[in-house]
């Protein structure tokens, strides 16, 4: 069911709580932040809430403090940064709950941000008093924080329930919008790429894609899995033992569905610079590191053919060139189709950059964890909490 959203509710002179995700990597001492793309990601839904009258409260969690209060953790570079992108002063309340933090409630266009949620254990504990704090600062909540809607923490769920109403931010809105339509009403053909270490990881990521992608194209480690409950030979390439029976088991439901690999780049030893050779099939010393020409032929002709693209994972090693060469190949011929594409995960994100073919993507998730569990058919806790939009009364 359709979510409610920002653009459904009138902000004037209402205090707004936008949960945000503002995990944005530190140096070690914690004073710099060496990627400001989270905090550009939010942009649009805060600038759109200034513009219609709200008072802004802004929150998120930083790295892993457990609980504790680590200066080295705290949000105060980001609002600095926030401050630049805004063009306005942000002001950094001391931490997230409490009576000075109350003292300091916005008024109409100015912005506060709270202390890492985090420096509470009852955030991530989800506690019902630590939610109706957080609730009591604001008359509206709005969760822009996509790549934490997988978790029901205090800031994703609990505080929903003390506020009449809990709506998506635009970025979140966005991620629900190309996610649902690709897994949900896709154009035909729709393909999925993925690839990575682990089959275990996305299991339910294959199963629940099987019901709806005409094709699912394996890379990376996870292949070696399916290739050895075909009976091939892997040699010492990573296979998960533990898994080859639920791989034949998906095999047998939807081989026709399940491309595999047809060559590989193999290797005796994983290191930089680590002389390679192109098979069919993996010796017994040789470790597969990435797809080989053939492969990508193939895979690159039917993601040409493809009107709908998912990926999620690398084809192979590929923070270790040349082993990226089968994951860079695949990320150009998605852009170059004229398919909906849309991207999940770090790692194939950081591919796509390497191609210099992030503008030609329809949609790049913000959320690993979190796209992983949407296209594995899990409703995301933050997402379920968010009220539907044909019950909400506006
Ligand atoms: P995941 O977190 O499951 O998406 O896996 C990403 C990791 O898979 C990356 O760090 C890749 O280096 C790794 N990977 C991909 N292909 C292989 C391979 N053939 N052998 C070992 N690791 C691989």
């Amino acid at each position: 069911m359709a979510k409610l959203s920002i653009n459904d509710l009138d902000l004037r002179d209402k205090t707004v709580f936008i949960r945000v995700d503002f995990n944005v990597p530190l140096s070690a001492d914690g004073k710099e932040i060496t990627s400001d793309k989270r905090i550009r990601a939010s942009l649009p839904t805060i600038q759109y809430a200034i513009e219609h009258g709200a008072a802004v409260i802004l929150a998120s969690h930083l790295g892993r403090p457990k609980g504790r209060r680590r200066p080295e953790m705290s949000l105060a570079p980001v609002a600095a940064r926030l401050s630049e992108l805004l063009g306005r002063h942000v002001a950094m309340a001391p931490d997230s709950v409490g009576a000075e933090v109350s003292a300091m409630r916005p008024k109409p266009g100015e912005v506060l941000l709270l202390e890492n949620l985090r420096f509470h254990s009852e955030e991530e504990a989800n506690d019902p008093e630590f939610s109706r704090q957080l609730a009591s600062l604001a008359d509206i909540y709005i969760n822009d924080a996509f790549g934490s809607a997988h978790r029901a923490h205090a800031s994703t769920v609990g505080m929903v329930s003390f506020l009449p109403r809990a709506a998506a931010g635009l970025l979140m809105d966005r991620e629900l919008q190309w996610l649902t339509r690709v897994t949900k009403s896709p154009e035909r053909p729709c393909i999925a790429l993925l690839g990575g270490a682990k089959v275990s990881d996305k299991i339910e990521v294959i199963q629940n894609l099987l019901k709806v992608m005409d094709k699912i194209l394996i890379g990376g480690a996870m292949a070696y899995t399916f290739l050895r409950a075909k009976d091939q030979p892997t040699g010492k390439s990573l296979v998960e033992e533990d898994k080859i029976e639920l791989a034949r088991q998906l095999l047998q439901t939807a081989v026709d569905k399940l491309v595999l690999p047809i060559d590989h780049i193999v290797v005796r030893e994983i290191k930089p610079g680590a002389a390679h050779e192109t098979v069919t099939n993996i010796g017994a010393d040789e470790i597969g590191v990435d797809i080989g020409p053939r492969t990508i032929e193939q895979y690159a002709t039917i993601i040409r053919d493809a009107r709908t693209i998912i990926w999620n994972g690398p084809m192979g090693i590929f923070e270790m060139p040349p082993f990226d060469h089968g994951t860079v190949s695949l990320a150009k011929a998605v852009a170059e189709s004229k398919a909906v594409s849309v991207v999940g995960g770090g790692d194939s994100e950081k591919a796509i950059k390497t191609a210099g073919v992030s503008d030609r993507i329809t949609h790049v998730s913000t959320g690993g964890g979190a796209s992983l569990e949407f296209l594995g058919g899990i409703e995301l806790p933050g997402v379920r909490a968010l009220s539907d939009k044909a019950e909400a009364a506006v």
